[in-house]
């Protein structure tokens, strides 16, 4: 992904850049960046090991290892406002057209870690299979991140309150 947006950039309204996947219960981002204090807490407290530190300092969330199992820990070891519980996750993931399977090479791995059974594939003419994300399955865990062997598994946030499930 790009750089986080620092805050002089929110602040201009030049964001361009795509959001980063902050921690479970992670405010909007310019609130977060008002309110996180890069106390590194919450990574303290992530039992994954999952949560990192982007160029600026503040926590961000990386699937290359491991999974997130929405255990909370880390809302929880947050004191500052910037991770609070009744904010759901929103994230979603999907196949980037690096994908094997959508350029002829045989890969089921993503589905094969997928717990939840929220991929499928469907066969396209010329032996290609496009990875189809169900959203509403999906819990954007990204368990299926780690296990692709090109890195192909991207993620999205879903529009509205409504779509994010508390998890
Ligand atoms: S919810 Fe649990 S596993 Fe997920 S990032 Fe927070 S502490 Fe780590
Ligand atoms: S694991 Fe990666 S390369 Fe393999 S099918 Fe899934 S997204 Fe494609
Ligand atoms: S993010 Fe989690 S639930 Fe969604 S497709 Fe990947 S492994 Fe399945």
């Amino acid at each position: 992904m790009n750089a986080t947006p620092s805050r002089r950039a929110l602040l201009r309204g030049k964001i361009h850049e795509i959001p980063r996947q902050r921690p479970l219960g992670a405010a909007d981002e310019m609130a977060f960046h008002d309110d996180c204090t890069q106390c590194g807490e919450c990574a303290r407290a992530c039992p994954e090991g999952i949560i990192l530190r982007d160029k600026e300092g503040y926590p961000v969330v990386s699937f290359s290892q491991s999974a997130c199992t929405f255990c909370a820990a880390c809302t929880d070891a947050c004191d500052s406002g910037a991770l609070a519980p009744d904010r759901a996750w929103p994230w979603r993931a999907k196949a980037a057209s690096t994908c094997l399977s959508m350029n002829g090479v045989q890969c089921r791995a993503c589905q094969d870690h997928c717990d939840l059974q929220a991929i499928r594939f469907r066969l396209q003419p010329g032996g290609n299979a496009m990875p189809l994300f169900d959203k509403d399955t999906c819990t954007g865990c990204g368990g299926c991140a780690a296990p692709c062997p090109v890195d192909a598994i991207d993620f999205f946030q879903i529009q509205s309150e409504t779509e994010a499930r508390p998890c």
